[in-house]
């Protein structure tokens, strides 16, 4: 494509992560004319692989897949990439004020706070129940729920330490945010898109039980190779137009004009491009109103997973220093072992300000607490900042504070006249994973089909 140059075509998608290529490969074969335009010069969006030598590929981003994320599984299959299980077998690791517990199904603590903790799940389910996933903000006490924060509700509800715990790994850990920054409604609603906090949480039959062979990008790849040219790299879109005719989609050297467009990034990115005329009040306020998580994920690679050996499944939790939630992330058997460790919430953030080698440090110090100092001499290592990252801007996905769903969430899918809203943040099942980027695009591309006369 030469530079500054015009395309026509009936659909322009912006964004080839997996909502976006989601949504072209379903308008295209349904025989309408698409371009994606893409900022980065890779396709995949918040799935990216990186290849460590010898055949190694590790996910630097999304990676998990569970048995009900039928939208992702369904779309790996038809693209001929398997997944297969995570190591699980052993002990698990909690470190909670700064005391270890190795477990095998329940942690040894005081009868409770164990309950504590219990209570405060299944109060959080059953408050979940009354939350539609289609529209949260009409659930019965959706305003109270969306005026006030998950710390707020835990000061009231819990009352040990364990208590406290529990919800603050599930919010740094699930949400990548600190409990005092995320709506109960908004928890409600990530409880109920997911299926609840078993299948957020765990790994067999759950959220974390698979991963994809070959890495998650895989999928993007082989996605964008059957669109072909119609996928343009190095295209950050700034500008879109919108006439009565269609619309123009002004990227670096590309003009793509169309019947229709899908936006197809999340709702801080969605918010930095211009448009004319501009965006619905809401609309825009909801770009806002909807911050990234935070989120460092850091990989040690040994030339053998020594933890297993010594009977752990290389899961840990803590409330401590340095990654405060890992697993075992290398090849089911054999060597290499690769340990995975999320640093998130307030911990990413300040450890982002770090110098790396005290990061890394902090990092590998926490690995060594949990499965001895082996862990902290890894023959390689490997992390990656997504709040730095100029295309993403943080991870997993958008938390919603209070006041986000009840003031702007039906803003969150509705059409702005031409344009449509996909991106894992719009989905209505597993919201913030590749499931949900993959749901959000059918529902689009569906939702253009309509619109366009052509289903
Ligand atoms: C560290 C990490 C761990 C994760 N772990 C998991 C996991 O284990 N399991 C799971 O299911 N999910 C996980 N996720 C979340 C999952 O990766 C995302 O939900 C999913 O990939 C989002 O896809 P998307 O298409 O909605 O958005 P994105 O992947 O963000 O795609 C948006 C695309 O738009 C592009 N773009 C942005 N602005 C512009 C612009 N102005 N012009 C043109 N292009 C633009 C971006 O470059 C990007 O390619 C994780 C994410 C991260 C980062």
């Amino acid at each position: 494509m030469s530079a500054g140059s015009r395309v026509e075509c009936d659909v322009v998608v912006v964004g080839a992560g997996l909502a976006g290529l989601t949504v072209a490969s379903r308008l295209e074969r349904a025989g309408c004319a698409v371009v994606v335009l893409e900022a980065r010069g890779r396709v995949g969006g918040r799935v990216l692989n990186q290849e460590l030598g010898d055949g190694l590929v590790v996910d630097v981003g999304g990676q998990f897949v569970g048995p009900t994320q039928r939208h992702v599984l369904g779309l790996a299959a038809e693209l001929g990439v398997p997944t297969y299980p995570i190591f699980t077998d052993g002990l698990t690791v909690l470190e909670i004020g700064g005391r270890r517990h190795a477990y095998r199904k329940v942690p040894r603590l005081g009868p409770a706070q164990l309950a504590d903790a219990g209570r405060a799940i299944v109060a959080l389910e059953r408050l979940a129940r009354r939350v539609s996933v289609q529209a949260p903000w009409q659930a019965a006490g959706a305003d109270a729920a969306d005026s006030r924060t998950l710390a707020d509700w835990a000061r009231r509800n819990v009352r040990t330490r364990l208590g406290r715990f529990a919800i603050e790994a599930f919010s740094q850990g699930v949400l990548a945010c600190e409990p005092g920054e995320v709506s109960l409604l908004h928890v409600l609603f990530y409880l109920r898109s997911a299926g609840g906090l078993r299948q957020l949480t765990e790994t067999s039959g759950a959220a974390q039980q698979d991963r994809f062979a070959g890495g998650s990008q895989l999928i993007a790849i082989r996605l964008a190779e059957r669109l072909g040219d119609r996928v343009r790299l190095g295209a950050p879109v700034t500008r879109i137009e919108q006439r009565s005719s269609g619309v123009t989609v002004h990227a670096n050297d590309v003009v793509a004009s169309g019947r229709r467009a899908v936006v197809a990034v999340p709702p801080a990115l969605a918010g930095r491009i211009c448009y004319d005329p501009p965006l619905p009040g809401d609309r825009d306020q909801l770009t806002q109103a909807a911050p990234m998580g935070s989120v460092i994920k850091c990989l040690a690679v040994y030339d053998k997973p020594f933890w297993r050996d010594a009977g752990y499944n290389g899961q840990a939790t803590s409330d401590g220093l340095g990654a405060t939630v890992t697993f075992d992330t290398g090849p089911p058997a054999g060597a290499p072992g690769v340990l995975l460790g999320f640093v998130t919430g307030a911990r990413a953030r300040r450890l982002a300000q770090a110098d790396p080698a005290a990061r890394r440090g902090e990092v590998l110090g926490s690995f060594g607490r949990y499965f001895g100092p082996d862990a902290q001499r890894p023959a390689e290592y490997v992390e990656h900042d997504w709040t730095a990252d100029q295309w993403t801007r943080g991870c997993y996905g958008a938390h919603f504070p209070p006041g986000t769903w009840t003031q702007f969430g039906s803003a969150l899918r509705r059409p702005s006249g031409l344009l449509h809203w996909a991106g894992t943040e719009t989905a209505t099942e597993w919201s913030g994973y590749m499931d949900g980027a993959v749901q959000s695009g059918e529902r689009a591309a569906d939702e253009v089909l309509t619109a366009l006369n052509m289903r």
